[in-house]
């Protein structure tokens, strides 16, 4: 299969030749054909499939395609929304590179930078939007934002964006798009409430599923170490300095755990760089640049800060800390071994995360191997704690009841907002453990 034989126009052909693309994924040979034939589309599938490509790629050919010579106002034709910034950062790079030899015109606005220069971006004439849900909202208030003739509805990570609590966003923009449109819906998983949005928004929509659902990429080696919870930043250090790892994103659960463990790392000798909500949108950018650069080895990120991140063949992936949703992990480990290339997936897993690690394995339905290092043998005297899910104790249940997608969802965004809760259980410093050692 070729990109040719897809249908591709020649200026999309040349721009995925210079990118270096040479056989198109499984999800573009998939959503490729129908979405170029008008259809809706409804595609299971993560980061690291090729999606972004996969939607992009026919996207710019229809705009071509149905491109008004009239005189006047540029109208937003495609919208694309995703959860994050970073997200939509990459997907308009991809429609920038991808559409460089197409006379169409692109932007992306997200919360947290100013508004002003997106103000004057969306004046000057934009063919594709591709926005998070608030700040398009802000711009729908401000009304510096037409969305009535947009021809090409995208929701990238659905799932994501209603575990991140934006149903009602994304209704209200749902609502100033013109009823008659294409409709593309990404969606990793799909939980009941995920399949009514689906049903409510699309129309005889081309089913497409790359990987199982739930499943973690095939290519991904996964590994659990076994290890005290004190000693957690001792072994992350030891891994990458015998192992000369190059490239490693780690994930905590929290922004400060985060912010902690990337300090203690440098201590250490090893640089790293935190990237999560808390941060500027400039220092969340400069730190993913220079992990990129390789200037920093280690970039420690929380779960929201790092979905979607595209970084090239990601070798290493640790769960310094288990995700408190077991779908997490499925994409946390998506983040390595992408697009084909193998990766390797470590979890640093104690005696506290033990239900956390079951949940996770009957999510994968395997088990995944435990390798135990001689010298960060588990203590067998310490025993397990609740792992704190939140300030308040009625989250707790819910946070652990893995079964329901929205209550998990809505803790997963308190945690990454509670900078609190790290302190009494999660420092790798020891601190949180002290209790422990006394008994
Ligand atoms: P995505 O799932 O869209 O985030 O893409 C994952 C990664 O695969 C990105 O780094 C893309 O640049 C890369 N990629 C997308 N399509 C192809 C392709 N046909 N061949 C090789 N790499 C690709």
């Amino acid at each position: 299969m070729s990109f040719e034989s897809l249908g591709l126009r020649a200026e999309l052909l040349r721009a995925v030749t210079e990118k270096g693309y040479t056989t198109p994924t499984p999800i573009q040979t998939q959503a490729i054909p129908p979405v170029l034939e008008g259809r809706d589309l409804m595609g299971g599938a993560q980061t690291g499939t090729g999606k972004t490509a996969g939607f992009t790629l026919p996207l710019l050919q229809r705009l071509m395609e149905s491109t008004k010579t009239e005189q006047g106002r540029r109208p937003i034709r495609a919208l694309v929304l995703t959860p994050t910034r970073e997200l939509a950062a990459q997907v308009e790079e991809s429609v920038v590179t991808y559409g460089k030899y197409l006379p169409l015109r692109s932007t992306v606005i997200f919360g947290g930078v100013k508004i002003n220069p997106q103000i004057a971006r969306l004046r000057s004439g934009i063919d594709i939007l591709v926005a998070t849900p608030g700040r398009l909202l802000d711009h729908v208030g401000q009304r510096t934002v037409d969305l009535s003739k947009v021809e090409i509805l995208v929701l990238d990570e659905a799932d994501r964006m209603l575990d991140m609590g934006f149903i009602r966003d994304i209704r209200k923009v749902l609502a100033l798009l013109p009823k008659q449109k294409q409709t593309l819906f990404f969606s990793a998983t799909f939980s009941d409430e995920i399949k009514r949005l689906a049903n409510e928004l699309l129309n005889a929509p081309a089913l497409i599923e790359v990987a199982r659902h739930n499943t973690a990429a095939e290519s991904v080696r996964q590994v659990v170490h076994p290890v005290d919870n004190k000693r957690k930043r001792e072994l992350l250090s030891f891994l990458i300095g015998s192992n000369n790892w190059k490239q490693v994103l780690v994930f905590n659960r929290t922004k400060h755990g985060s912010n902690r463990l990337a300090e203690q790392l440098n201590t250490d000798g090893i640089t790293a760089a935190a990237i999560h909500g808390n941060k500027s949108q400039g220092a969340r950018t400069k730190a993913l640049a220079d992990f990129k650069s390789g200037k920093v080895r280690v970039l420690v990120a929380t779960d929201i800060a790092a979905r979607g991140l595209d970084i090239d063949q990601l070798p290493h992936v640790v769960n310094f800390e288990l995700p408190n949703v077991a779908e997490d992990y499925v994409h946390r480990i998506g983040r390595t071994g992408r697009a084909g290339n193998a990766g390797e997936a470590m979890s640093l897993v104690c005696v506290d995360e033990l239900k956390l690690l079951k949940d996770i394995e009957r999510l994968l339905k395997r088990e995944i191997p435990k390798v135990v290092f001689d010298d960060f043998k588990p203590d067998p005297s310490i025993k397990a704690e609740p792992i704190n899910m939140g300030r308040g104790g009625k989250n707790q249940g819910g946070g652990r009841n893995q079964g329901s997608g929205r209550n998990a969802g809505g803790n997963r965004a308190a945690n990454d907002n509670n900078r609190g809760y790290t302190a009494a259980n999660k420092r790798p410093g020891g601190h949180g453990h002290s209790r422990r050692s006394a008994g």
